[in-house]
């Protein structure tokens, strides 16, 4: 089992607006931290906002912004990136790179300074892509990541971060943990627009076939990929624990309940009493064709992980997104 640390209580979010950010900001808030959430957006678009806690909108593409958020701060945490589902990280594999600036400039800001640790959010895109070649998959362990063939554009900048993380650990002393999450969902998080994922993309696809009576869903791919999907409390509560652990290398953090995108599609249209007519894009970005978490180190190391079935995870994000597409149409409840 892996040793907990007890740390000071200043803790920095970078990327506090979006998703994960925002939910780990609301968790640390309820255990009364002092928390500081930093955000390339204006306040208006992050998904949650609490005014007590210190909201700054800064581009952490800058080394000064770096800087002005973790002055002061103990902990570290960075889930700050220019990323979306499949759609978005297949068409804009540069805008991906570029933030590599955000890792690069906070670690030199922490270079200098006293912290208790640095969390960097990694992802499963760092896995190599010959081994996701089948739905029937093999759980990626950790050490499936090389020799490296990572998720062009996206992939290969979390896997060059992370190495970066872990040479500033080497050679500075930075105190750096790293977690690669597998597709991580929930309420208050993006479902339109083009940088949504599956669940949320399957939610909304869903919703408005029932709102509009058209009962039918377009699906990326032919339904049969696999994936395994995490719900947000498992993601927050996995991150913390890695946080204050004393495990150096990247861990997986995801679920390992598997599932086709057909039987997702299943579980939605059984949540909103509906059967739809499902037309498939194979020309679409559907990502590997398949992919799951092996969780025998986290289970080894921390004696946990990710549990929350997808079913009651699902039934939560659908909710969330259902009352924000009905108050936006009139009658539709
Ligand atoms: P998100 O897009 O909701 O949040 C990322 C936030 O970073 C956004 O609010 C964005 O405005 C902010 N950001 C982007 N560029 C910035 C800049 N230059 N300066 C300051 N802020 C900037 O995404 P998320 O799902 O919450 O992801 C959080 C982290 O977890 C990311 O690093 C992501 O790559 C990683 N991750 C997420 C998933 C997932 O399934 N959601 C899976 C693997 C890895």
């Amino acid at each position: 089992m892996a040793a907990v640390t007890i740390m000071s209580d200043k803790v920095v979010v970078c990327g506090g607006g979006g998703f994960i950010g925002g939910h780990l900001v609301a968790d640390l808030r309820r255990q009364g931290k002092s928390v500081r959430a930093a955000d390339v957006k204006p306040l208006s678009e992050w998904y949650q906002r609490f005014d007590d806690v210190e909201n700054l909108q800064l581009d952490l593409d800058l080394r000064e912004s770096c800087e002005e958020a973790v002055d002061g701060m103990a902990e570290i945490y960075n889930l700050a990136a220019d990323m979306g589902g499949m759609g978005f990280i297949e068409n804009n594999k540069a805008l991906c790179m570029i933030t590599v600036l955000i890792n690069t400039h906070l670690l030199l800001a922490v270079k200098e300074r006293k912290i208790d640790r640095y969390f960097y959010a990694s992802s499963a895109c760092v896995y190599n892509a010959e081994k996701q070649t089948s739905p029937d998959v093999v759980a990626l362990r950790e050490e499936d990541a090389y020799p490296a063939l990572a998720e062009d554009g996206y992939g290969w900048e979390k896997l060059f971060s992370e190495r970066m993380c872990r040479h500033f650990r080497e050679d500075f002393g930075v105190p750096t943990r790293v977690a690669r999450y597998h597709n991580v969902y929930g309420p208050f998080g993006t479902f339109e627009g083009g940088r949504e994922k599956a669940p949320a993309a399957i939610c909304r696809k869903v919703i408005q076939a029932k709102l509009s009576g058209s009962h039918e869903i377009e699906i990326w791919g032919d339904g049969h990929q696999t994936r395994s999907f995490m719900y947000i409390d498992d993601c927050v509560k996995g991150t913390q624990m890695i946080m204050h652990s004393d495990i150096l290398e990247p861990i997986n953090l995801g679920s390992s309940e598997l599932v086709t995108i057909n039987q997702l599609v299943d579980i939605v249209e059984q949540i909103a009493g509906v059967k739809l007519k499902r037309n498939y894009n194979l020309s679409a970005p559907k990502g590997v064709n398949g992919r799951n978490s092996d969780n025998t180190m986290i289970k080894r190391l921390l004696n946990w992980e990710p549990s929350i079935r997808l079913r009651d995870g699902l039934e939560k994000t659908y909710r969330w997104i259902y009352d924000q597409m009905s108050q936006r149409v009139p009658h539709a409840a």
